[in-house]
């Protein structure tokens, strides 16, 4: 008998979120049951729900920032056990023979990580639906464990914004002393500061909203650029080392290119539409143009161990489920510090 799940749910790129139920798996022996408290709301979330990125399922229940609690084990489950504070992110399965899910890093899969929502079952036969819901039923291997010392709340935007910045800072080797520069102060860029400044990196915010400037500075920031200031712009021209693209709209690269120094690093994490680069962008100053998706489950651990190490989480703010459309909106005008949790306890 499956489990009954209150949820939120949209049915079309073009309608809101609202009420909608559906049915969980009971857990098989390698599975758990996660009663949900708290999920964050990603930019993701909106592209896949307005069908932004193409091919999107429908009726969709997004969410793959989601903090629970195990309140169920099968028999063969050994890593968790009831009462476990655990999380879940973008991806809840993936093949587990190719070299990239052998080595942790299940999130480039060569046959397709299995997303939380808006993706079918490995096996094909059933949708999955996402942490907009009270329930969520989980293979062990796809859960990683949060750590105590976390507030669950600013805990939950770890799992996508959280591990989607730590995994290319740390990749690409971003040390003490590095000049780096974070593009939009949203969910993922304001993750981004505090993962560079925790390492050491001197810290660049820029934003297209100058009304950022304080929130900037109280996030550790060393320095604050107002994109829409021609001058300002210009000034950083080839001075960092690292850059981290983090706009979830259309903008140009190549503008931001320019601002690499010799053998400079840009990685983009934001998905919006394509952007045009020249090889001239590049090649003047050896730079690196780069791309970096979410993280491995190993490395979500590591970094969640090394929020609670260093006293990292999300600033946010929680709102019930029914607010989910306003927040939307309100996301698609950059007006969110900084990230919208929703406490599903308002849904139960
Ligand atoms: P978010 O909270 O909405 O932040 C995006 C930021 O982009 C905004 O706060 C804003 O910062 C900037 N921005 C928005 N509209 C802009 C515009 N018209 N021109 C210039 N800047 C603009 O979104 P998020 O959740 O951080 O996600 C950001 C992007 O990353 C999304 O595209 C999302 O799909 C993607 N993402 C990718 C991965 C991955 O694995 N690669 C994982 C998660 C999310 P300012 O106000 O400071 O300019
Ligand atoms: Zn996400
Ligand atoms: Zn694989």
């Amino acid at each position: 008998m499956s489990i009954p799940t209150l949820a939120y749910a949209t049915h079309s790129p073009t309608s809101a979120l609202e009420p909608w139920s559906l049915e969980r798996r009971q857990p098989g022996p390698k599975d758990v049951l996660i009663d949900i408290l708290f999920c964050g709301v990603c930019h993701s979330d909106l592209h896949q729900a307005r069908d932004e990125w193409g091919g999107s399922i429908f009726p969709m229940v997004p969410g793959h920032e989601i903090v629970g609690t195990v309140i169920k084990v099968g028999s063969e489950v050994s890593k968790w056990k009831v009462g476990d504070t655990v999380g879940v992110g973008v991806f809840i399965d993936s093949c587990r023979e190719c070299n990239p899910c052998k080595t942790g890093e299940e999130q480039y899969c060569e046959n397709g990580m299995t997303g939380t929502y808006n993706a079918m079952s490995r096996d094909g036969k059933s949708v999955n639906y996402g942490g907009y819901s009270t329930q969520i039923t989980m293979d062990q291997d796809y859960i990683v464990s949060i750590p105590e010392g976390l507030a669950l709340d600013s805990a939950a935007p770890l799992l996508c914004a959280g591990i989607t910045t730590y995994s290319p800072i740390r990749h690409f080797g971003v040390k003490a002393g590095d000049r780096v520069a974070i593009v939009g102060l949203g969910g993922l860029g304001h993750m981004g500061v505090k993962f560079a400044k925790a390492l050491g990196a001197h810290v660049t915010i820029l934003s297209h909203s100058a009304s950022k400037k304080a929130d900037a500075e109280k996030l550790g920031a060393d320095d604050f650029v107002a994109t829409s200031d021609p001058v300002a712009f210009k000034a950083k021209k080839s001075s960092f080392d690292f850059i981290l693209d983090t706009v979830s709209a259309d903008h140009e690269i190549e503008e931001y290119l320019a601002l690499l120094a010799l053998n400079g690093t840009m990685v983009l994490v934001g998905l919006p539409n394509p952007s045009k680069v020249g090889a001239f962008a590049l090649v003047g100053k050896r730079r690196s143009l780069a791309g970096s998706m979410i993280g491995g489950i190993r490395e979500t651990q590591e970094m969640l161990n090394f929020c609670a190490e260093h006293g990292i989480s999300a600033d946010v703010e929680v709102i019930p489920m029914s607010y989910i459309n306003e927040a939307y909106d309100r996301m698609l005008k950059s007006d969110v510090r900084y990230r919208f949790v929703i406490d599903l306890a308002s849904l139960k």
